[in-house]
């Protein structure tokens, strides 16, 4: 019966990928130019259950830079670190109805610090409090966690960083200004360094669903059994991508599709499903799902990978309310 549950699950999601493969359109993000090369027209879609099982369909064997999703990571690493009260005194967690970039007058809250460690202002912070002196240090605090959830090396595209790197002028001004508040805790070049090396992880749906399934069970991983992640520290980063992760469509996300996730503007989505007994039986237990599809909305947002996921929620009965 489980394998029939599973087989139509692969039907169902083939079909929604040639589906919204031809149906829906939209550009690569344009203000990077290795990501302005990509191939719009790619769909991947990935699901890890809490038995191990694994759904791969579409694209998925292409590889994409993490971007803002490294935003989720970068946060765990630095509460890992240093306890997430000393990184909270450094960035709030209040949503923003701002672009992602948006800029300078707009990035402070009445409290004096970025709104949330989801949007580029609060990561600049939130990556100057890795741990170490060099920017390679901190980088590594990031990478390391990655592998030790991943289980394997991760890499950083380098071609991607350096096209980042040399355009990176709107998030140059933005660390200034950071640092002019006193909100960086490391020098404006390293910050940056290290903030644009971390967009730049090379990952594909498949790590993603992994990730999204760690975060569904609060840190622990299923198939290992081990809790890489203290459970507080996962929570809170859930709360902060349901509330603040789709940039400024986190609510009518939260609102429409309903889970906890974080996308970022290469076209990656990262989706954690909570154990619900509302959901279907095969999802009742939690998963993590990866989506990928470069051409994104005028916010940020992967437009097949978002259409994709929405269907397949409602499909499955996911309600985590
Ligand atoms: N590296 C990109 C930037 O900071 C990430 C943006 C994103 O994915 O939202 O502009």
């Amino acid at each position: 019966h489980h394998l029939d549950v599973e087989n139509e699950l692969t039907l169902f999601l083939d079909r929604k990928i040639a589906y919204y493969k031809e149906y829906l359109s939209g550009e690569c993000a344009n203000y990077i130019p290795e990501l302005k090369v990509v191939n719009p027209d790619y769909l991947a879609f990935s699901l890890m259950l809490p038995n191990g099982k694994v759904h791969l369909n579409g694209d998925y064997q292409v590889p994409f830079t993490l971007q803002s999703i490294s935003k989720v990571i970068t946060f765990m690493a630095a509460c890992l670190y240093n306890g997430k009260s000393a990184v909270l005194e450094w960035v709030d967690v209040e949503p923003t109805g701002d672009p992602f970039n948006s800029l300078l007058r707009f990035e402070l809250n009445e409290n004096k610090k970025p709104f949330n460690p989801m949007i580029n202002a609060g990561a600049l912070t939130v990556a100057s409090l890795l741990p170490g002196l060099t920017p390679m240090d901190k980088i590594q605090g990031v990478t390391r966690l990655l592998s030790s959830l991943l289980d394997k090396d991760v890499t950083i595209n380098k071609k991607v960083f350096e096209s980042e790197w040399e355009t990176a002028y709107r998030n140059r001004a933005l660390a200034n200004f950071l640092m002019e508040n006193n909100l960086l805790a490391s020098s404006v070049d390293d910050t940056l360094f290290t903030y644009i090396n971390l967009c730049s992880i090379e990952i594909t749906v498949e790590d993603l669903a992994k990730i999204g399934l760690i975060l569904s069970l609060d840190g622990f991983d299923p198939v290992r059994r081990i809790q890489l992640i203290p459970a507080p520290i996962t929570r809170l980063t859930k709360v902060l991508m349901f509330t603040c992760g789709m940039y400024n469509s986190s609510g009518k996300f939260a609102a429409f599709v309903g889970i906890p996730a974080k996308s970022g503007v290469s076209g990656g989505i990262l989706g954690v499903v909570p154990p619900s007994l509302r959901s279907h039986p095969l999802l009742s237990d939690g998963c993590g799902i990866g989506l990928y599809g470069p051409a994104i909305d005028a916010h940020g947002n992967s437009v097949k990978g978002a259409r994709l996921l929405e269907d397949f929620l409602q499909s499955y009965d996911v309600k985590i309310f």
